[in-house]
């Protein structure tokens, strides 16, 4: 089947209304959207979204020590409070990152860094954002790739030139899990990814060092969004297994069938999502077929927050290796083209035409394009949260292979945040055996849980500009 991805007829979007939350990226669609950009531009403003947190808080944060430390390429910025570190509203304007945070007060310089800045890291200026808050703003030089984290009295943003550091957020991911995570029966440092973070946090002076965060991390804070989410109605994973029943989807050369393993991996992600708090649901639980619009239908009817597909991959090339994380969008990777194609196979026929009408709806759908935002946010810290822990669980080398937009049907119909994780390849012997293994599968299903709470906290995310 062909799926038209190259999209030249938009029409207006029917949705009325825009979501509420982050204004700013909404607009930066909108605009992309009405300048007559390409989708390139669309990508450009859907890239840099993080989720925002909740606006509500109890006093005042107060802004008091700011620090710079560079190891190697990595730059990392440390913002101390005297309290607790406030939630963020993370935007990203060209070379600009601005990490916004309400209700909050500076006691540091409008400079703080003056002087200390050196590239990638340009200027850090803190400013009064009229508001009752303050927004901090970080120039950077060049392209780079980022992570932040919220830690309980610091904000860690660390820097690097773009594809510079293979894992740039994996030590404040290891930083978060220890706040998160109880699944660990013996506590431990992942001994690679948790150095440079260390290291740098050794040398900090004058801001908490996140070593220092990590040993004052109180298990009284820990889960707390979950909490709060319990009160408030805990947030809801509708999680689809692909394939089922007569379809298989792909195969490994020694019989292993990808509906098979979705299943047992999408088992186990169920098992952690509940043991972190959150409720889930799933498109199926044994070896059923369920046709893909029924599968976005499920999550919509049980109003889901967040719609997760578990699938495998396969290549022509018996090397390639790694987990990739999908969103829905319009892409001209060849790569994704193709894979789209294989996973589409079961979706109605009228579904890709060539002449792409049926696609156009998806793009030009503001509200759609909206909840890409917020998928591809996600798909980025799945990506790194699951290669992280593989790695230093069984030092199996995981690539990253990252975060991309994939016309996938079945993430087409859902009304919420929408990714598609594809665990690894069963085209490779050695992955295909590594990902039939229980063992592996439960460090994967954990990593994507983690990355989950991860994202409904709002406390770590990964990004670029
Ligand atoms: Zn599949």
């Amino acid at each position: 089947m062909v799926v038209e991805v190259v999209v030249t007829a938009m029409r207006a979007g029917s949705e009325k209304g825009g979501p509420a939350r982050s204004s700013t990226l909404f607009l930066a669609a909108l605009v992309s959207f009405y300048t007559g950009a390409t989708s390139v531009l669309l990508i450009a403003a859907v890239a840099i979204l993080v989720p925002s947190p909740a606006r509500a808080s109890l006093g005042r944060a107060s802004l008091s020590a700011a620090s710079i430390e560079t190891s190697g390429a990595v730059s990392e910025l440390h913002f101390g409070f005297s309290g607790p570190a406030p939630a963020w509203n993370l935007t990203a304007h060209n070379q600009q990152l601005w990490i916004d945070l309400p209700n909050t007060r500076s006691r540091v310089l409008p400079r703080p860094l003056y002087g200390e800045e050196a590239a990638p890291i340009g200027a850090v200026r803190v400013l009064d954002d009229g508001q009752g808050g303050v927004r901090i703003v970080v120039e950077v030089e060049g392209k780079v790739d980022f992570a932040i984290a919220r830690l309980r009295s610091t904000i860690v943003l660390r820097v690097a030139p773009s594809g510079s550091m293979e894992n740039l957020a994996a030590p404040l991911l290891a930083l978060g899990r220890e706040r998160v995570a109880t699944r660990r029966k013996q506590p431990r440092l992942p001994s690679g990814a948790q150095a440079p973070a260390a290291a740098l946090a050794g040398r900090a002076s004058g801001a908490e060092s996140a070593a220092q965060s990590t040993a004052a991390l109180a298990p009284a804070q820990a889960s707390s969004a979950i909490e709060r989410g319990r009160s408030a109605g805990a947030p809801l994973v509708m999680i689809d297994p692909g394939h089922g029943g007569y379809d298989p989807g792909t195969s490994s050369a020694s019989g292993i069938e990808e509906k098979d393993l979705a299943l047992q991996i999408a088992l186990r992600l169920d098992a952690a999502l509940r043991a972190r708090g959150i409720r889930t649901a799933m498109t199926r639980t044994t070896d059923v077929f369920v046709p893909l619009s029924d599968r976005t239908r499920l999550a919509n009817r049980a109003d889901a927050d967040l719609f997760v597909s578990i699938h495998l991959n396969s290549s022509p090339n018996p090397e390639t290796t790694g987990i990739e994380v999908y969103y829905l969008n319009n892409t001209t990777d060849h790569a994704t083209i193709r894979l789209a194609r294989m996973e589409n196979i079961g979706a109605p026929a009228s579904y890709g035409a060539s002449g792409g009408a049926n696609l156009n709806y998806i793009l030009t759908d503001l509200k759609q394009q909206y909840k890409a935002n917020s998928a591809a946010s996600l798909a980025r810290m799945i990506d790194v949260q699951t290669v992280a822990d593989l790695n230093s669980e069984f030092g199996a080398g995981v690539n990253a292979l990252g975060a991309k937009m994939g016309p996938f049907y079945v993430l087409v119909g859902a009304n919420m945040p929408s990714v598609l994780v594809e665990c690894g390849f069963l085209s490779n012997s050695g992955e295909a055996r590594r990902l039939a293994s229980s063992g592996y599968q439960q460090v994967l299903a954990q990593g994507i849980a983690d990355a989950i709470v991860h994202y409904f906290k709002a406390d770590v995310a990964v990004g670029n500009l």
